[in-house]
């Protein structure tokens, strides 16, 4: 390893240490989601720690499905989070995992501990178990059947899973300590009565293991060495320490914890997400505007930038907020030395170049990128009729050179890419609003300086009108208006930002037409746009705002 390469957070520092003094002689971590919803950017991070400490260290990594909850989890969510994984970049060692394989082998190890005396069927309702179990300052009350003999629990815990009882009339806990300051040791729960099916094992099964009595066993049959959850499960590593302490486990795997990704003007939890998605706020999971993975890949975001946004953000071992404008930060760095540049107008307004014939058509050549040739070249038809933006001409010609650098009536502006043009004219409608512009170009000025004399103001981009093309743009901005949108009393919908999305049309450069599902462009002067992965064709062109050129928030407070 190189001097760049040194451990870059505590955790790497655990890997270095338990490598150098060979307690693992080899790293294996995991990605253990619930697949209850999409992945978020969170997740993101998680799986960028995870599957990067395995490729840092050519250890390896799992996937592992945690589906113990079969109520709220569906297998197209099983579908989607491998295609976000995979998109990242990351490959799981070997085939994928499911908490559900090991059932069989979790209900062994129940019986294992009904056995030694360890683990007792209750009887209590939820409510009546929440009460006995006390708090901080009351010491829990024993169950009537938590001293039963191992006999009667073994036959009970068969009565439960052979759906003898209705849900909610009996659970397994482990015994292990009413009084113990840790909440998690209070007789926690191991099995609960679920009588629905689950995607994965079928109607097998109508009890299902809790997230701690399955977490670390699967842990265990995996081999995993490192197992890096977030802060809230740091008061549940004695309990994850206890089964292993107490099962016949064939490796001993070890926890650690790190502080959860929060991002500000995003809310970064699933059940959120899915009320955004399912009160219709958004399109879907993969809405553009959506933290998802999957949102964010259709916005326009790739791969890389958000690696690199991971890290950014870092490891760290106590909970912060990250600002949104770093993942931003991150595209824009990527798309400015990635996209190739087009050009498309906005709100077109339409410039006649009276001494251009009519039909005649000169071919402009620009490069697909300022810095890197290798990207090519794209032919843009220069004609009679062209579009500029409303926003680059005026009529004032008051206005100072250096407050107005495009097309003013009587002064020259160069069309990127090809002539320095000067406005002679306007057309006016019955209202007064001016609806064409009549310019003539400078011969010879095509990469070339004008002769003596005429100094453009600056650089405007335009489309053909007779051989550009039309295209549907849906601007987006950040989904919510407010910093923090679900750290308040109110409701984090209450945020929402009511100009998240605009749709509107624009005019194209011809070659855009082309562009394939997720390319991305910086549209000259405007943003980076992506060519929408599902709704995109050279018919019907349809481009995402991944990010505009600058931080237009870094101001709003
Ligand atoms: P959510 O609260 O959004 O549902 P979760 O923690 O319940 O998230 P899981 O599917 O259980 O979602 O998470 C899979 C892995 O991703 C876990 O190891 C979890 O700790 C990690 N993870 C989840 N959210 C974040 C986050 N915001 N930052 C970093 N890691 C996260
Ligand atoms: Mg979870």
């Amino acid at each position: 390893m190189t001097a760049t390469d040194k451990a870059r957070n505590f955790l790497e520092q655990i890997i270095e240490k338990d490598l150098a003094e060979g307690r693992v002689s080899r790293i294996h971590t995991r990605f253990p989601p619930e697949p209850n919803g999409f992945l978020h950017v969170g997740h993101a991070t998680s799986i960028c720690l995870n599957f990067g400490l395995a490729e840092k260290y050519q250890g390896e990594c799992n996937l592992r499905f945690d589906d113990t909850n079969p109520e709220k989890e569906e297998q197209v969510y099983v579908d989607a989070i491998q295609e976000d994984i995979r998109w990242l970049g990351f490959k799981w060692s070997g085939d994928v995992c499911y908490a559900s394989s090991y059932f069989d082998q979790f209900y062994d190890w129940a019986l294992h501990l009904i056995r030694e005396g360890k683990a007792y069927v209750d009887h209590q309702d939820a409510e009546s178990m929440r009460i006995n179990r006390g708090d901080f300052n009351k010491p829990g009350v024993e169950s009537a059947d938590r001293n039963k003999s191992v006999e009667e629990n073994l036959a009970e815990f068969e009565k439960m899973r052979a759906g003898e009882y209705e849900e909610g009339k009996a659970s397994l806990r482990a015994k292990i300590d009413l009084q113990s300051p840790n909440m998690n040791l209070r007789d926690p729960v191991l099995y609960r009565i679920r009588k629905v099916p689950h995607h994965q094992t079928g109607d097998k099964w109508c009890i299902y293991p809790s997230y701690d009595f399955a977490h670390g066993q699967e842990d265990a049959i995996e081999h995993i060495t490192h197992s890096i959850c977030t802060l809230e499960f740091q008061d549940h590593r004695p309990l994850y320490e206890w089964f292993l302490d107490n099962l016949p486990v064939p490796a001993r795997p070890r926890q650690y914890e790190f502080a959860r990704t929060n991002l500000n003007y995003t809310v970064t939890s699933k059940r959120k997400l899915k009320k955004l998605v399912d009160e219709g706020v958004v399109g879907g999971w993969d809405d553009p505007r959506m933290p998802t993975i999957s949102g964010m890949r259709r916005r326009g975001y790739t791969p890389a930038s958000i690696r690199r946004f991971s890290e950014m953000v870092g490891v760290s071992r106590s909970d912060g907020t990250a600002d949104v404008s770093m993942l931003e930060h991150a595209i824009r760095d990527d798309l400015n030395t990635n996209a190739a540049r087009a050009m498309a107008v906005l709100a077109p307004l339409k410039l006649v170049i009276q001494n251009l014939p009519e039909g005649e058509v000169q071919e402009m050549t620009a490069a697909a990128h300022p810095n890197r040739p290798e990207l090519g070249q794209r032919t843009l038809p220069f004609t009679r009729e062209i579009y500029i933006d409303h926003e680059d001409f005026t009529e004032d010609t008051m206005l100072s050179r250096k407050k107005f650098k495009r097309l003013v009536i009587g002064d020259y502006v160069r069309l990127r890419s090809a002539y320095v043009i000067r406005a002679d004219d306007v057309i006016k409608d019955e209202n007064g609003n001016i609806v064409e512009v009549h310019a003539s170009f400078v011969p010879g000025t095509v990469g070339e300086d004008p002769p003596e004399g005429i100094r453009p103001r600056g650089v405007i981009h335009w489309v053909s009108a007779t051989h550009g093309q039309q295209a549907e743009l849906r601007i987006y901005d950040r989904l919510f208006n407010h910093p923090a949108p679900d750290r308040g009393e109110e409701d984090f919908l209450s945020h929402i930002n009511p100009e998240s999305l605009k749709v509107m049309q624009a005019w194209i450069e011809p070659s855009l037409v082309n562009a394939a599902p997720e390319q991305t462009f910086q549209f000259e002067r405007e943003g980076y746009f992506v060519a929408d992965r599902c709704d995109h064709s050279a018919e019907h062109p349809v481009f995402n705002l991944t990010i505009g050129l600058k931080d237009t928030w870094a101001n709003k407070g």
